[in-house]
């Protein structure tokens, strides 16, 4: 692999010390490509997993031409332009149960939506305008020729793609596969992410609080988000600041996992050794991304068995809470997807929203505050959830949304509207 210190700063524009959010993100995703390796599963089992292979369709969908609502099958050649047409009824279409016979001359056959289409029709009458007398129906005029049918492989055609290579697999592509009578699918396996926290404050659940310590919530939050991604998580617990420790806990992590995503122990002050260490068992770039809160990052390789051996990507996140799960969102979680084989990574859309508070903000960074969306007269509006230090966790669990104030914006004032990106979307 090339150097990834040298592939940054052939960048005209690299400069680590202020290093915009969307010029890192392309950086990191620039460098990645997806994990190699995959499994068959069963249909179920596919959900929320990436596709390998496209799935070809073995059959049309739908299979035959059908009717699209209840109504009459009809020969369009029948019917009157401009006054009624009187035609005999001959049999019935439903769905599952087919009209066998042809349709003649001023003949028609009673469909229901999904029946199959009778030899001889090209149109559907619905059934809301027409009128039944004893064995005849009566079709009022300015009905069209192929009007409500549905052709044969209109949705799918047998032996084409139905679903691409690289699409994550939702209830829609399960339904896909599933009206394809396919019972098996070919998916990515899934990446393996290792996690630890730095710090000597750090405090597991079950211990009680000393003086001075914290517990350990990024590891939870870290593994909530790398769950939800779909990851096998390799949860390596707290690690001291520790020179040996900590290179333990690399050389394990490189071996056993695609990423290493650590927290702590990379902002201005920290004790230099876990910088130090990063270097020396990989090659790290140290960034001061242009964003609040995560402004200290860490992202390379590391490789403590040299260049030639696997090794895993690294993204030391900053410490504080919200900082960890802002960086997540927009460093992580797409180059998580690139490595998982999802094809095309997209970023989280978002769009625009009236700021009923005012709030401060300096040129110069992208900043995410944490906001609480509401409709006001049919237009959504968004608040702050109040404080908003990147200490503070309960800023993200209050809010249902970030406000991305962007790069260049100056501050907020109560009206302005702002850009939001949902923190949920559809299941
Ligand atoms: P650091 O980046 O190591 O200087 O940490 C910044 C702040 O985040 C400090 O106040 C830490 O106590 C806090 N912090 C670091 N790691 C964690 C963690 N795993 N869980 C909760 N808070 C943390
Ligand atoms: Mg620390």
């Amino acid at each position: 692999m090339t150097s990834i210190l040298q592939a940054f700063s052939c960048a005209d524009d690299y400069d680590p010390n202020s290093l915009p959010v969307d010029r890192a993100r392309e950086l990191i995703l620039g460098l990645l490509s997806p994990v190699t390796g995959h499994e068959r599963v069963f249909v179920r089992q596919a959900l929320d997993r990436v596709l390998s292979d496209d799935v070809i369709s073995p059959i049309d969908v739908p299979a035959h031409d059908n009717s699209a609502m209840d109504g009459w099958a009809v020969r369009f050649g029948d019917l009157a332009t401009n006054a009624e047409t009187r035609l005999k009824n001959i049999g019935t279409a439903f769905a599952g149960r087919a009209f066998e016979g042809k349709v003649g001359a001023g003949e028609a056959v009673r469909i229901m939506t999904g029946g199959v289409l009778p030899q001889g029709v090209d149109c559907v009458v619905i059934q809301e305008v027409t009128q039944v007398e004893g064995d005849a129906v009566i079709i009022p005029p300015g009905q069209r020729q192929g009007q409500n049918l549905r052709r044969a492989g209109e949705d799918l055609q047998a032996g084409r793609p139905a679903i691409p290579a690289g699409r994550k697999l939702r209830p829609a592509e399960i339904g896909i596969v599933a009206s394809l009578g396919i019972g098996e699918v070919s998916v990515r396996r899934r990446v393996r992410v290792a996690i630890f926290s730095t710090g000597d404050e750090l405090c597991s659940i079950g211990m009680p609080l000393a003086e001075g310590a914290v517990y350990d919530s990024n590891r939870y939050t870290l593994w909530g988000m790398l769950t939800r991604l779909g990851c096998e998580v390799i949860d390596m617990g707290v690690v001291r600041d520790d020179p040996a420790a900590l290179e333990a806990a690399f050389r394990e992590a490189a071996a056993c996992s695609d990423a290493i995503i650590t927290s702590g122990g990379v902002s201005v002050g920290e004790a230099d050794f876990i910088k130090q260490l990063m270097a020396q068992l990989g090659e790290v770039a140290f960034w001061k991304i242009a964003m609040k809160p995560g402004r200290p990052m860490a992202f390379g390789r590391i490789q403590p068995d040299g260049a030639d051996r696997p090794g895993a990507w690294l993204f030391g996140l900053p410490g504080n809470p919200v900082a960890v799960m802002v960086a997540f969102y927009q460093f992580v979680q797409p180059a998580i997807l690139k490595l998982a084989g999802i094809e095309p990574v997209k970023p989280v859309p978002g769009f625009p929203a009236r700021c009923v508070e005012p709030m401060k903000k300096g040129r110069g960074r992208t900043e995410f505050q944490r906001g609480i969306l509401f409709q006001e007269n049919g237009e959504w509006c968004v608040r702050p959830t109040g404080a908003q230090g990147s200490g503070v966790l309960r800023s993200m669990a209050d809010a249902d949304c970030f406000i991305v104030l962007e790069h260049e914006r100056d501050k907020v004032a109560a009206g302005d509207t702002v850009m939001v990106q949902l923190m949920n979307g559809l299941v």
